[in-house]
């Protein structure tokens, strides 16, 4: 980024920059509106109203609105977001948006517009299954995961790749808002009152800050593979039948387990929230629906990355299947360790989830909070007990 020439875009001028560019042919024929929720990014939908087309803008913005006050943010992160899109677009591209155009001046990526698809935490939150998902987001996880790593890469072309994705602003907002924060009494927290007591035991808990403090040194040390860094359910646009996932802006070489713990957390959270939220005759399809897309994300993940392992990981002579359960063993501890990180910081930290905080009735929320918070000690104790995704399953099975 060239910082004399960055400005952030209206919606007015976002249009004479793609004039400028060629990207739309005529300001007087397009719509543009801004849709972002604006604490990092603006997200301008722009329409052409001849031809119907249209494009999304995503243009990163120097600070991020975080406890009423600014905390200054890399613009070099949307270049690094776009750059993630077009490897993920390698492997997998019919499960990334198409980027059309880039910009790292004005810190902007032109997208293919997606609004024909919804967030998937919105859509779960509505009711909806989408039978698709387990087989479409494990598949973008073994394929990324895998091809992005040392065994397919070798030492020279995975220390090229790795060294475009040194994230650090980014990795220090997940440092500090997933691995230290929730674990003390830190002013990002935010939590209800009557929550107090359980949080207070659990910054009291030694076993679980070292067991936390463990999984954050395997964070900042272990660059594994390229990581989305930020794969919640609301970076994930589904239809019936199409999944896309957005928003890699977080993306870095970290340990594999991350990205798949952050969406086995998301659909944990989800399936909690869905004890309290989903009507009485919906509710064991819902969460029938939750367990089955939890274990099949796994079986679909370990499946595929278990097939390019042994089609091209290292030298044939290297590539067992000692070697691959060797492996897959690592990434599904971390993923269990992970993901229960991931559960409690959306209860105690900064950022929270749309599926526990709407949850209307206040006894059910807080007994919500309560269980995710249980759920995540667990799956932290548990990492190297849980040999499979039936264990997780059967554990949330119990909790209602
Ligand atoms: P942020 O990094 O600020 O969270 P996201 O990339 O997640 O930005 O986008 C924020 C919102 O903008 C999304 O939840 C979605 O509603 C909208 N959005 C983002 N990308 C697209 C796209 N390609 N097409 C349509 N809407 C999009
Ligand atoms: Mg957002
Ligand atoms: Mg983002
Ligand atoms: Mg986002």
């Amino acid at each position: 980024v060239r910082e004399h020439v960055y400005e952030p875009f209206t919606e007015q001028s976002v249009l004479v920059y793609l004039e400028n560019k060629g990207l739309i042919t005529d300001i007087e024929q397009v719509t543009c509106k801004e849709v972002g929720d604006g604490n990092l990014n603006y997200v301008f939908i722009v329409k052409d109203l001849q031809t119907d087309k249209s494009l999304v803008v995503k243009q990163a913005l120097p600070y991020a609105k975080v406890v009423g006050e600014s905390w200054p943010l890399s613009l070099d992160r949307a270049r690094i977001e776009r750059q993630a899109l077009q490897e993920a677009a390698k492997y997998v591209p019919a499960l990334v948006p198409e980027v059309f155009h880039y910009d790292d001046d004005y810190a902007v990526t032109v997208m293919e517009d997606l609004s024909d698809h919804v967030i998937l935490r919105k859509g779960l939150l509505e009711g909806n299954l989408y039978p698709h998902i387990s087989a479409h987001i494990g598949t973008y996880l073994a394929e990324n995961l895998f091809n992005a790593s040392d065994e397919a890469l070798g030492p020279i072309e995975k220390k090229k790749l790795a060294r475009q994705f040194v994230n650090p602003d980014l990795c220090d907002i997940t440092e500090k808002l997933v691995f230290t924060d929730p674990y003390q009494n830190a002013e990002s927290n935010s939590y209800p009152e009557n929550l107090q007591e359980t949080v207070k035991s659990l910054w009291e808990d030694d076993r679980l800050i070292f067991e936390v403090a463990k999984l954050k040194k395997q964070f900042l040390t272990e660059g594994e593979t390229l990581l989305h860094g930020d794969l919640h359910t609301g970076s994930v646009f589904v239809t019936e039948k199409s999944t896309k996932v957005i928003d890699p802006e977080f993306a870095f070489y970290g340990p594999a387990g991350f990205d798949i713990g952050a969406f086995i957390a998301n659909l944990t959270l989800n399936y909690i929230a869905q004890q309290e939220r989903a009507d009485e005759n919906k509710r064991t399809e819902i969460s029938e629906y939750l367990l089955e897309t939890i274990e099949q994300t796994w079986a679909v993940f370990e499946k595929r990355y278990r097939e390019l392992l042994l089609e091209k990981g290292f030298e044939e002579r290297q590539r067992t299947n000692q070697y691959a359960d060797y492996v897959l063993e690592k990434i599904w501890q971390d993923t269990l360790g992970f993901a229960g990180c991931k559960t409690i910081r959306r209860i105690i930290g900064l950022a929270h989830v749309e599926d526990i905080d709407g949850i209307e009735d206040e006894a059910g929320r807080l007994q919500a909070q309560q269980r995710a918070i249980e759920t995540g000690r667990s799956l932290v104790f548990n990492r190297t007990v849980w040999r499979s995704p039936k264990s997780l399953t059967a554990y949330l099975k119990g909790l209602a």
